[in-house]
């Protein structure tokens, strides 16, 4: 059952998926379901940005509720935003973040002992998505790590993914959206995250962050 955008403590959350009991591992394990979030900063007539992670984290959605908040990937991420202005905040560590893209996750509940979603989970968890993406019609979608680009690849561009250290800031043209895969950052070095943030900046239309001789653009307040 899909609710209507709901808006309240100043975010605004899109809420599927309420009280969802389909998965009895991860139903015993969760804290909360984390849904998507965002949207909830001016767009300012930019383009509809669009990520999807793996699952929350333990010690990250789990607890506030937020995909990718609190734990080190979830900051990691965060500053990746505001670099690329599509986060309000002025540090990482927010964890209701004034968000001008949204973030979801493929499987809404944290999996036991942080380990990946099975596939039954993440087939049963998958309407919750495309659900997701119906109702915010994005131009971009950014998968997150190998579990996310092999959730989204078939159905927004017709073909399985190739690992994702393959595809990494690669910019693929589906029929309705274009797909920029992104490696994990709980995994990601800081040339990639760099790499990314550069080819999001132009996608963007912002001015890309200017290259330093080692190859990684300036880290934020540096
Ligand atoms: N937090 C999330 O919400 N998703 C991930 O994949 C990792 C951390």
């Amino acid at each position: 059952m899909l609710n209507a955008p709901s808006q309240s403590s100043g975010f605004r959350t899109i809420q599927v998926a309420r009280g969802c009991t389909r998965c009895p591992d991860l139903v015993a394990n969760r804290q909360c379901i984390v849904h998507g979030y965002g949207l909830n900063a001016p767009l300012g007539g930019g383009k509809r940005v669009f990520f999807v992670g793996e699952a929350p984290g333990y010690k990250g959605g789990d607890v506030t509720g937020i995909p990718f908040t609190r734990d080190r990937s979830g900051v990691r991420l965060q500053q990746a935003l505001i670099e690329l202005g599509l986060s309000d905040e002025t540090h990482p560590r927010v964890e209701r973040p004034w968000l001008r893209c949204f973030i979801t996750n493929v499987v809404r509940c944290n999996p036991p002992s942080n380990r990946a979603p099975r596939r039954a989970e993440i087939e049963r968890c998958l309407p919750y998505l495309w659900q997701e993406i119906e109702l915010v019609r994005p131009d971009i979608v950014v998968p997150i790590g190998n579990v996310a680009a092999r959730a989204v690849f078939p159905r927004l561009l017709g073909q399985p993914a190739m690992p994702i250290t393959r595809i990494h800031a690669r910019v693929l043209r589906g029929p309705a959206v274009l797909v920029v895969p992104m490696r994990h950052p709980a995994r990601i070095s800081n040339a990639d995250m760099d790499r990314f943030v550069r080819v999001m900046h132009r996608l963007l239309g912002g001015t890309p962050p200017v290259d330093t001789p080692g190859g990684g653009a300036p880290r934020r307040g540096a």
